[in-house]
């Protein structure tokens, strides 16, 4: 499959590698290229760069490395967090009943109003 040939590339390649030449090499039109390295770069695979080479806009393609990606992912439980307040479900050991917990209401409520 091309996207995981072009990933491989790219992680063979820690100084980063130019989008140019990227599809180039693979034998498939730039358009097509562009569109694989959004879905690479929205999965949190790789991250591009801005680069101008000869007078024409290109990207410098940079692989994210499984260590870095964990901080992204990090990230994702940032929507725990609601005026500097924790979900009240987080660390919770009380005998759950969400229709009767005040504290889930008062958290989906602020959810709902940010
Ligand atoms: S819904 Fe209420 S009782 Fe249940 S885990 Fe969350 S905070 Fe605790």
């Amino acid at each position: 499959m091309v996207e995981q040939k072009i990933l491989g590339m790219v992680r063979d390649a820690d100084e980063g590698l130019l989008q140019s030449d990227i599809w180039k090499e693979v034998g498939i039109g730039s358009s097509k290229c562009s569109r694989i390295m959004l879905r690479l770069e929205d999965d949190g695979l790789v991250k591009r760069e801005k680069e101008t080479l000869n007078g024409v806009n290109t990207y410098r393609v940079y692989p994210i490395r499984k260590s870095s990606r964990k901080s992204k992912k990090k990230s994702d439980y940032d929507c725990l967090i609601v005026d500097g307040e924790i979900a009240p479900c987080a660390g919770c050991d009380a005998d759950c009943s969400p229709e009767q917990c005040s504290s889930i209401g008062k958290w989906i409520q602020s959810l709902i109003k940010e």
